[in-house]
């Protein structure tokens, strides 16, 4: 948290399918940290990724998240900001960070000569100083990506809020990492970083998949001449019983099926509560009222494992 400043938080899902537990633990987790700071809620809609997009999932999660109790301060939608990554892209490829790239995930598999961490690609700079525009990358390929030009030996290092110390050589591991598919500079990678600086967020706390992409973002924020990079804080994922990231093969753990099947929102938070060690298990909580309870050290490091026959009497 800033110091001297108030603490901004934000909730960014992405409309790709419906909320499930595994969203909602880390946006109770999110929430209730921001809130018993004293702090500010940003809900940002994530709806860039026009192809996995679904269509009516950005306002179910909304109503799904009032439903369970929580309120935010202001609201966004990444699709209604795309000016303002476009503007970032201008000013990157103003200062030759960025270069637009026609390589396909085959011709970067291709040229991978050693392993590299997690699943992430490393990208030896194919593309870089081929193309003097988007246009021009156009013409050999119909859907081109931005890539940043990492600076040799770009090495982050940073204290996660909950997973604490992690560094990566961003020039080694990842290479030139992608920032968008879109010329406007409208995709996760950049939009994230734009949006964060430019909302204030003071810590972002997300899910631990995210954990990899955070030095990638910090880099860019810094070359984005960011005065002020938010903290991070990333928390254990929810998983099934095969300990995969939760699913729909995991059984049906929507949000919106746990009411209409007439569970309470209390019921819900107060099973995620307790798998936070903030209430017993069974107990039904509001949102509210988990505010003096939460902490984040009673979390547990390892990921959640559910099933489906939670709030079915199994
Ligand atoms: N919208 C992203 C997701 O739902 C989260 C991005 C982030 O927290 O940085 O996976």
């Amino acid at each position: 948290m800033s110091i001297s400043g108030k603490y901004v938080g934000r909730l960014a899902p992405s409309p790709t399918g419906a909320l499930h537990l595994g969203n909602v633990r880390t946006f109770m987790i999110a929430y209730l940290r921001a809130r018993s700071l004293g702090g500010k809620v940003i809900m940002r809609m994530e709806d860039l990724d026009h192809p996995r997009d679904k269509a009516g999932a950005d306002l179910q999660a909304l109503e799904d998240l009032k439903w369970l109790g929580f309120e935010w301060d202001e609201f966004y939608r990444q699709s209604e900001r795309v000016d303002l990554y476009r503007e970032a892209v201008r000013k990157l490829h103003e200062k030759s960070l960025i270069y637009p790239c026609v390589c396909s995930r085959r011709d970067v598999e291709a040229a991978q000569s050693a392993p590299h961490e997690g699943d992430q690609l490393y990208y030896p700079g194919t593309c870089r100083g081929k193309f003097s525009s988007w246009q021009e990358a156009a013409k050999v390929k119909n859907s081109p990506c931005w890539r940043f030009a990492v600076p040799s030996q770009s090495v982050i290092s940073f204290e996660d809020v909950f997973a604490s110390y992690f560094s990566m050589n961003v020039s080694r591991t990842l290479g030139d990492f992608p920032l968008a598919r879109d010329e406007s500079g409208a995709g996760y990678t950049l939009a994230v970083v734009v949006d964060d600086l430019q909302m204030g967020v003071t810590e972002v706390v997300r899910g631990d998949d995210l954990l990899a992409a955070t030095p990638a973002q910090i880099l860019l924020a810094r070359h984005l001449g960011a005065e002020k990079i938010p903290e991070y804080c990333h928390v254990p994922l929810v998983v099934g019983s095969d300990g995969k990231r939760l699913a729909k093969r995991h059984g049906d753990t929507r949000i919106a099926s746990f009411r209409e099947r007439g569970v309470k929102p209390e019921e819900i938070i107060g099973f995620l509560a307790a798998s936070c060690g903030w209430c017993e298990k069974g107990e039904s909580v509001s949102l509210e009222n988990l505010l003096p309870r939460f902490s984040l050290n009673t979390i547990n490091h390892s990921p959640f494992v559910v099933d489906d026959k939670i709030f079915q009497g199994g």
